[in-house]
């Protein structure tokens, strides 16, 4: 299956949140969300739409947790399998995997203005995993990783304004940040608790229980 190309604003009308998969936008009041907060299509707006089925919910649940971390649907459900195999709590280990993805990382840190800039520039070789260089966006780090530059990609243009744009912001208790070094490190895997978007993970245990 392709990868969605069209506008992502359209993606946060459609479930009804702010997903944030634009950089400081997301942040201002040109936020689509907040400027027509109804879902888009000809009859986004006014018409009344009948309730949803729990099958529905399930599923828009699914949707809203695959556009927030740009997954695809075969690669979301292959996570979910991992997590289904693991011991412990399935729907927290989805949350689990996908937060450690390095895409997710990088922009966690503060090195990306969103999810999907922080996938482009994994994907050119700015990020290195303890000294290596890592290309792949879904790579998954381990507790007492370190994600540092590669050599001179710390000095280019989206890293200087991922990180001035974030200063003040704060940074999940399970990473670590060297701001002299630029260099991140995973303290410890995320907890549920350190997961703070508004997801109900058990439907989409649910979802694929069926
Ligand atoms: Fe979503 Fe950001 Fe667009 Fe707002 S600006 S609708 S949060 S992608």
């Amino acid at each position: 299956m392709a990868r969605y190309t069209g506008s992502v604003c359209r993606l946060c009308r459609r479930e009804g949140i702010k997903l944030f998969l634009k950089s400081q936008r997301c942040e201002t009041p040109k936020c689509a969300i907040d400027k027509r907060p109804y879902p888009p299509g000809q009859h986004g707006q006014g018409r009344s739409r009948s309730k949803p089925s729990e099958y529905g919910i399930q599923l828009r649940e699914k949707q809203k947790v695959r556009r927030i971390y740009g997954v695809l649907e075969g690669q979301f459900r292959k996570y979910f399998k991992t997590a289904d195999r693991r011991k412990g709590v399935t729907g927290e280990l989805l949350l689990q995997l996908l937060e450690t993805r390095l895409d997710n990382v990088v922009y966690r840190l503060g090195l990306s203005g969103s999810r999907n800039q922080a996938r482009q520039l994994v994907r050119h070789r700015f990020f290195t995993v303890n000294g290596q260089r890592v290309n792949v966006p879904s790579y998954i780090v381990k507790q007492g990783d370190t994600i540092g530059m590669a050599k001179g990609k710390g000095e280019k243009a989206p890293i200087k304004s991922a990180i001035e744009a974030s200063k003040g912001k704060t940074l999940p208790s399970w990473l670590a940040f060297d701001s002299d070094k630029i260099e991140g490190l995973i303290q410890t895997l995320p907890a549920r608790e350190d997961i703070t978007l508004p997801i109900q993970e058990q439907m989409i245990v649910n979802l694929y229980s069926r």
